[in-house]
């Protein structure tokens, strides 16, 4: 194919290993791309980076003619779908939701992830001054929580254009981390050093109680999830009221649903999910029992269960008194009723 060079297989490589990297990139999130001659090879919407090397992945779009409609403030930007070489693109694929912000970097590979260490320091409202001190030698910029795809790509535009050169580390509040480089393997070398700099200590968790939440889940639609790390949001206190503050972060809010279900002591499955429909909701994807640990609702795939293993490794490298940010109402709204994510979500079923 036309696509293929020695710089495009080494990014190919890259997007697979830091997809199977849970602490850097859960189920579908996350994106790759390299920019050659014209063209913006960038991740195709609901695949999974881990797959990278094994499935055709990457859509070709059009970066000029992408760009000029960002100039412009053609709404057709947000998706880059009208920008697409279909000649290139034989299996129909469309283009991440975040393509404008690969778009709008400067260097030639962007590599854009939701490192959990990242977003336990880019949750916090004291991020930029933390920031400040652990980002000291990087050309980096922090930029406020945008909804992912047009908002997020404008508001780095803005703010790079106002550096002496362009950054190539941006810390996305409330989201994630982007890093790019005029090579695959500059990128990731800066995506290591990055990650380094950021890491956070986290607490253990002891084990959760099994026995007890299989009663708990008796005659009810949840079930224990796969990986027993998803057990630590609830089992430890400081994690537990972290997560029952709200949504933290756009691909929680897509996945888990709005915030997080905390039963009450004594509460049951069936007693949260009736509450619930109590409150005209649907029943939660996942359910925190403190102490106990948690239960996953049996319409869980491997995309719920890569989000509740998220939040476990976000919250645990949450200081207990971190003041932090969560969504709005809004910012939530904006996510659940997005057409670019119903696409994403129902693409991401087709792929797991
Ligand atoms: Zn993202």
């Amino acid at each position: 194919m036309s696509n293929v060079s020695p710089e495009f297989d080494k990014l190919l490589k890259l997007s697979a290993d830091i997809g199977s990297d849970p602490l850097l990139v859960q189920a579908a999130g996350g994106n790759t791309s390299i920019k050659q001659d014209d063209t913006l090879w960038i991740k195709a919407s609901g695949t999974w980076l881990m797959n990278a090397v094994d499935t055709d992945i990457m859509v070709p779009v059009s970066l000029p003619a992408l760009l000029t409609a960002l100039d412009d403030g053609n709404d057709h930007a947000e998706r880059a779908q009208a920008f697409v070489d279909q000649a290139r693109n034989p299996a129909g694929l469309r283009p991440s939701i975040e393509t404008t912000v690969h778009a709008v970097m400067a260097q030639r590979v962007v590599v854009h992830v939701h490192c959990v260490n990242t977003i336990a320091i880019a949750i916090r409202n004291d991020a930029q001054s933390i920031l400040e001190q652990k980002l000291a030698a990087f050309n980096w910029l922090l930029i406020p929580y945008m909804r992912p795809g047009l908002p997020l790509s404008r508001a780095i535009a803005k703010a790079a254009a106002d550096k002496p050169a362009p950054p190539d580390v941006i810390v996305l509040g409330n989201h994630g981390l982007v890093v790019a480089a005029e090579t695959t393997e500059l990128a990731l070398e800066l995506l290591q050093r990055v990650c380094r700099a950021l890491e956070q200590p986290f607490r253990k968790s002891r084990n959760a109680d099994t026995d007890a939440l299989l009663t708990l889940a008796e005659h009810s639609d949840y079930q224990l999830p796969a990986s027993a790390a998803c057990h630590a949001t609830a089992i430890n206190e400081i994690n537990c009221r972290i997560a029952g503050g709200g949504s933290l972060y756009p691909d929680h809010v897509i996945f888990l649903g709005m915030g997080s279900a905390i039963a009450a002591t004594d509460e049951s499955a069936n007693d949260v999910a009736r509450r619930y429909a109590q409150n005209a909701l649907s029943p939660p994807k996942q359910i925190l029992f403190p102490g106990v640990g948690t239960l996953l609702h049996h319409s869980a795939d491997a995309s719920t269960e890569a989000m509740a293993l998220c939040l476990a490794d976000v919250t645990a490298r949450t200081a207990a008194d971190a003041p932090l940010n969560y969504l709005t109402n809004q910012q939530n709204d904006e996510l659940l009723n997005w057409d670019a994510e119903k696409y994403r979500q129902a693409m991401n079923q087709n792929n797991t």
